[in-house]
């Protein structure tokens, strides 16, 4: 009689070398989308053609005048983030909150301004919840979700759902970016479990997105320049996803749009990376990534993986505050 555990893991099809890949993938993406893109980020797709032609190789500079291969709040966030799930085995909001406290004590290159506010109101008052505003809509605590995709996968659509919002509202709390939060989450899930409709699935799930919100229609007019405001920043990230059938022409097809760049690179890289795995990323994007954050990535790719309820066959812990 096979345990609970092992039967939840035949009905995906279970396929740890796979899925191994595929979390790596996401993770060395997420950084290395942050790393490529903070070079162009706030400059328009016609400043960007006549500085670098096509931008493509990681290089550092931008306005953050950053070392090649250095990352930024996107990628630093996550991994403040995945910190804190592995600390307490789970979700606590407190600890979320705590790991976000002490990486803005590490005077970061950058900080959004809804994510500092975020932190600061919890340093003042404790609390873990930012108030409901719809003017929170920014694309801070998507930029930092992909800890919460690997760690609750295999888990309840429930499970899954209020572990993405419990880390969002921390600074940030907005319906308008839940809706998107919650279709990232499932897409990077989709792709983990590979198959031969995972890209198709995934699209499904934006294409499900922008007929219950207009401002996610991404079929529309291409989104150049997206600004840090959700639904701008993932009518780039979908256009990108859709019109590109490997990592690397994701990546430099968005990153290439401007704007917000690192966190349309940051988004798209941990999407893409998920579903093309980390043996699809080019060498010269792997050996460019600062080397303490590539070893950072794949241990707590790793460890998240472990975690989640399809490896332990444990379902989703929340810890109250
Ligand atoms: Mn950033
Ligand atoms: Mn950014």
């Amino acid at each position: 009689m096979p345990s609970a555990s092992a039967r939840k893991i035949d009905r995906v099809a279970f396929d740890p070398d796979g899925l191994i890949n595929r979390a790596r993938g996401a993770y060395l993406g997420l950084a290395i989308g942050d790393a490529l893109g903070a070079t162009v980020e706030f400059m328009t797709p016609r400043e960007i053609a006549h500085v670098h032609g096509q931008h493509k190789d990681i290089q550092g500079g931008g306005w953050l005048n950053l070392k090649p291969g250095q990352i930024t709040d996107d990628t630093e966030m996550s991994l403040a983030l995945g910190n804190a799930i592995l600390l307490e085995g789970g979700f606590r909001a407190k600890t979320i909150a705590q790991a976000f406290d002490g990486w803005l004590k590490t005077k970061p290159v950058d900080v959004g301004h809804t994510v500092r506010r975020g932190i600061v109101r919890f340093r003042t008052d404790g609390s873990t919840h930012a108030k409901e505003d719809e003017y929170d809509a920014g694309n801070g605590a998507v930029m930092r979700a992909l800890p919460v995709a690997l760690a609750t996968l295999g888990a309840s659509d429930e499970d899954g759902a209020r572990a993405a919002k419990l880390q969002a509202h921390v600074t940030h709390n907005a319906p308008l970016a839940d809706l998107g939060l919650l279709a990232v989450v499932r897409m990077v899930q989709r792709a983990m479990m590979n198959s031969a409709k995972a890209y198709g699935d995934m699209l499904k799930i934006a294409h499900a997105l922008a007929a219950q919100s207009a401002h996610y229609d991404f079929t529309k007019k291409p989104q150049l320049n997206p600004s840090g405001f959700l639904p701008d920043t993932l009518r780039a990230v979908f256009q990108a996803f859709a019109r590109t059938d490997g990592f690397e022409a994701a990546l430099i097809e968005v990153v290439n749009r401007g704007g917000d760049a690192d966190t349309t690179g940051a988004i798209l890289g941990y999407i893409a990376g998920a579903l093309y795995g980390a043996k699809a990323i080019p060498s010269r994007w792997l050996t460019a990534l600062d080397v303490k954050v590539h070893d950072a990535c794949e241990e707590q790719a790793l460890q998240l993986l472990e975690l989640s309820p399809i490896l332990s066959g444990k379902a989703v812990r929340f810890i109250p505050d």
